[in-house]
């Protein structure tokens, strides 16, 4: 029920700690090793008001290790249709990868913004929205929850 949210992007960007930030619970594992969210984790939330699920996916990319790529066809097929993806990056940024792979929305948003000193512009994203937050120091957050609640 509600909006579907699909957190993708490439391993190690912050997926889980956003989706952790969002649900203000730890339901999914933080780890600094890229491939530790193997399995697509699913959490409803209510975000002011309006039913969300919000899906953590595992960090989309070429893998050899069987159980990863299993995760990552998870993540794709999960991410295909839900109703809007935010689409991770971090300052290091693989931005336009997987872009596209969706029928929703996807917006950027870019991550780690308190490791980002300097002024770089920002990249452009298809759907025209671009959002940066520090998933762990909640920077930025209010202003992307705001706008997923005027999109559900
Ligand atoms: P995922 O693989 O995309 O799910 O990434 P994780 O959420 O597991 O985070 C990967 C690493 O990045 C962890 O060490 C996090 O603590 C760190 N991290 C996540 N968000 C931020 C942030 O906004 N700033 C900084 N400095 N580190 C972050
Ligand atoms: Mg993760």
């Amino acid at each position: 029920d509600g909006l579907v949210v699909a957190i993708a992007g490439p391993p190690n960007v912050g997926k889980s700690t956003l989706m952790n930030q969002l649900a203000r619970r730890e339901v999914a594992i933080v780890s600094p090793h890229a491939g530790t969210t193997r399995d697509v984790i699913e959490v409803q939330l209510d975000l002011e008001g309006y039913p969300v699920t919000v899906i953590d996916t595992a960090g989309i990319r070429e893998t050899d290790d069987p159980v990863e790529q299993e995760g990552v066809r998870r993540a794709r097929a999960r991410a295909a249709d839900a109703d809007l993806v935010l689409w991770l990056t971090d300052a290091s940024g693989v931005v336009r990868e997987g872009e596209g792979e969706a029928a929703a929305p996807v917006w950027l948003v870019r991550n780690k913004i308190d490791l980002d000193t300097t002024d770089r512009p920002l990249a452009e994203s298809s759907s025209g929205r671009v959002f940066r937050i520090s998933a762990t120091r909640g920077d930025g957050l209010s202003v992307l929850i705001a706008a997923m609640v005027e999109f559900a």
